[in-house]
């Protein structure tokens, strides 16, 4: 989104604005990754480091920035597999106090989603720190959806700058894509989210990604497919029906879904009509879960060939 904002040279908010012409970046998004890099180095994380995992903690500390609500990464938590819900970085709260900012998580918040909180904050606090310190006047303006995007963006860059670095068009996109997901202690949501961001080139041009669940209100004896439905998508500015369509029953994740491997993956070209998502792509789908008890899950990656 904010990609495109950029591109087509719409006007951006104010602190957007500031925070480019400070960096003498070319665009926000340029800005934000040079501003990213600098807290990464200070963590001692560079380039060749991809495999390692940032500690959020760690992130606040070389930031400067106090946090508040911190959870412990327990072991039940890994046995627990990928968190694939949909889920925005914007949970935690930052306050932007000169002396020193702030960020709070809230009471209960899973290890995963911190992260992916504390990514989000860094990347407001980013966005409004000069070389002065903080710009007040921007500190102050309620947010933009633009500004929500790039701190986004600028979470996913700090909790998985190099993640798909070592892969290429070659790979399967989701398979990659779950194993980032693994590595970096995100969810799938965000390292799917990553797939398409502009500072990764490994896959040429993705035109996005769906996660399909098990539509509960669907019959139970009708085949597997029609009872496939987008639980979330990453698919730009396509129209996708999130629970109100289908997968078909010739698709790559119909098979992949009704295979009989609990982890199946599998990869072709086809021809794909998913709401306004129409065209001829090489589509990437692993399923997991069990169609038996409803819990069966296909992520599927759609690539322009
Ligand atoms: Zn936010």
């Amino acid at each position: 989104m904010l990609h495109k904002l950029e591109s087509t040279g719409t006007e951006l908010p104010l602190p957007l604005k500031r925070f480019r012409s400070e960096a003498g970046a070319a665009t926000a998004i340029a800005a934000m990754e040079v501003a990213a890099d600098r807290v990464l180095a200070a963590c001692g994380l560079q380039s060749g480091h991809e495999r390692l995992r940032v500690s959020a903690s760690e992130l606040c500390r070389v930031c400067d920035i106090r946090l508040e609500g911190a959870p412990k990464r327990t072991a039940k938590r890994a046995s627990r597999g990928l968190s694939s819900e949909k889920f925005s970085g914007h949970t935690g709260s930052l306050s932007l106090d000169p002396a020193q900012p702030l960020i709070r998580l809230p009471a209960g918040i899973d290890f995963v989603r911190a992260r992916i909180a504390v990514g989000h904050e860094i990347g407001h606090y980013l966005l409004h720190r000069r070389a002065s310190g903080i710009d007040r006047f921007t500190a102050r303006l309620e947010s933009t959806p633009a500004e929500e995007a790039i701190a986004e963006y600028a979470g996913r860059v700090l909790l998985m700058r190099h993640a798909y670095a070592d892969t290429s068009y070659a790979s399967n996109v989701v398979l990659e894509c779950m194993n980032a997901a693994r590595r970096a202690d995100v969810t799938l949501h965000a390292a799917a989210a990553r797939v398409g961001d502009p500072d990764v080139k490994s896959f040429g041009s993705v035109a996005g990604l769906i996660l399909w669940r098990i539509n509960p209100a669907a019959a139970r004896d009708a085949a597997l497919a029609s009872r496939l439905t987008p639980s979330w998508h990453l698919c730009g500015g396509a129209f996708i029906p999130v629970g109100r369509c289908h997968a078909r029953r010739s698709s790559l994740i119909a098979e992949v879904a009704s295979s009989s491997d609990g982890n199946a993956s599998a990869s072709r070209t086809e021809e794909v009509e998913i709401g306004s998502l129409k065209g001829r792509f090489r589509v990437d789908a692993v399923a997991w879960g069990s169609s038996e008890n409803g819990t069966r899950l296909v992520l599927s990656a759609f690539l322009e060939e």
